[in-house]
């Protein structure tokens, strides 16, 4: 999605990943019930024909447009002939991946293609959204053997950065924090306590943040596993290790000329990988106290982060957009507004046992691309 304002530019891309079924959900009795429809397959055009209507974005023609199909697994008791279609709900998104799709397939498609713009000096942001347990935290941060978006970034981020090395003398730093509650912990320094949020000149900065000047991939990836350890995980109804906090990966990309006697102009990129909270709402885990609360931020955030994205894609840069709403909104202001790329990847898994929240996450991202 493309907006165009005054010579600026604001990119969306949504994409969904339908993780594989887990053996928990089949020893549950859980069906399938959500799968992806390739451009290719009848069922697809069949329903872009009927789901094309005036107003609808143009789909066909496009080959990276892919289709996910969520059922309603409660059966009809008067649909005895199991005629009525209706319980099939269609979805359409920039790409879509399932449970065969690579994490190379995924950062490929979503995030390799923001690099670029970032090594220019522009901000990009990627999401994860969904349900605690449908794999937010597999794309993010993945494992050693399948390292997830953010390893593969930076990666990416050094390798660039030694091509064009000749010229330009390039810092790369990064910053990892948590939001839970409304309040920013440093997962790199967890023993500075809570961090404030200001607003100077300079831009949103956080105060007291630790930054890493990382040097290697493998670097990279231990560090976030161990800040990973340190993000705010208490069990719910819902799973064991649901995160209650939105983890924020901050990298940094600065340069300048090697040149001497040039004005010595500092280009400044930044690129946000975020780990949202789950996005079940408090009501569905049974939640009490404590975790009501949690529940109440959480909702606010993402649904503040889901305004802002909807404002600046239907109005532009210029557009007003209330990013006061939530810590996590003011914290992206920079990188949200102006000319920059946003991807969100929203998750499901595609059990039965999952449905609610399925619909939920894929209405939730229905809605920031469906302008
Ligand atoms: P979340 O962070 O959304 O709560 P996780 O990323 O922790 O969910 O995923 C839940 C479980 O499913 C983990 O055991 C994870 O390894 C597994 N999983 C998630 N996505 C995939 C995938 N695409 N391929 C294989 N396993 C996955
Ligand atoms: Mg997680």
């Amino acid at each position: 999605m493309k907006t165009e304002g005054g010579g600026q530019d604001h990119q969306l891309t949504v994409a969904l990943r339908v993780r594989p079924v887990s053996d928990a959900e089949l020893e549950q009795g859980a069906t399938l019930i959500a799968h992806r429809v390739d451009n290719n397959n009848p069922h697809f055009i069949e329903s872009i024909c009927s789901t094309t209507g005036p107003g609808k974005r143009k789909l066909d023609n496009d080959p990276y447009r892919k289709m996910v199909v969520l059922m309603d697994p409660q059966e009809d008791p008067d649909d005895i002939l199991r005629a009525n279609r209706s319980r099939e709900k269609q979805y359409v998104f920039d790409y879509s991946f399932d449970g065969r799709s690579s994490q190379e397939e995924v950062y490929a498609h979503t995030t390799r293609p923001l690099i670029e713009s970032v090594i220019e000096g522009f901000n990009a942001t990627v999401f994860a959204y969904g349900a605690t347990g449908a794999g937010k935290t597999y794309t993010m941060l993945g494992t050693d053997h399948e390292p997830g978006v953010m390893a593969r970034s930076l990666n990416d981020l050094f390798e660039g950065m030694y091509r064009t090395s000749e010229n330009m003398v390039y810092q790369v730093s990064m910053s990892y924090l948590e939001i839970y509650n409304e309040m920013i912990r440093d997962l790199l320094s967890p023993e500075s306590g809570y961090l404030e949020l200001r607003e100077d000149t300079k831009g949103v900065q956080v105060a007291g943040l630790s930054e890493v000047n990382a040097k290697s991939t493998k670097e990279v990836m231990e560090l976030l596993q161990q800040g990973n350890k340190q993000r705010t995980q208490e069990p719910t109804k819902a799973n064991k290790t649901s995160s209650r906090s939105h983890a924020v990966l901050q990298v940094t990309v600065k340069q300048r000329s090697r040149v001497r006697n040039t004005t010595q102009e500092v280009r400044v990129g930044k690129l946000y990988m975020i780990d949202l909270a789950g996005s079940e709402r408090a009501a569905q885990t049974q939640n009490r106290g404590k975790r009501m609360k949690e529940g109440a931020h959480i909702n606010r955030s993402l649904l503040a982060l889901g305004n802002c994205i909807n404002a600046l894609c239907e109005k532009g840069p210029k557009a007003y957009v209330n990013y006061r709403d939530s810590k996590l909104t003011r914290l992206l202001k920079d990188a949200l507004g102006g000319n920059c790329k946003t991807v969100m990847i929203a998750h499901i898994s595609p059990a039965s046992t999952s449905f609610d929240e399925s619909r939920n996450t894929l209405l939730y991202a229905d809605r920031a691309k469906n302008i």
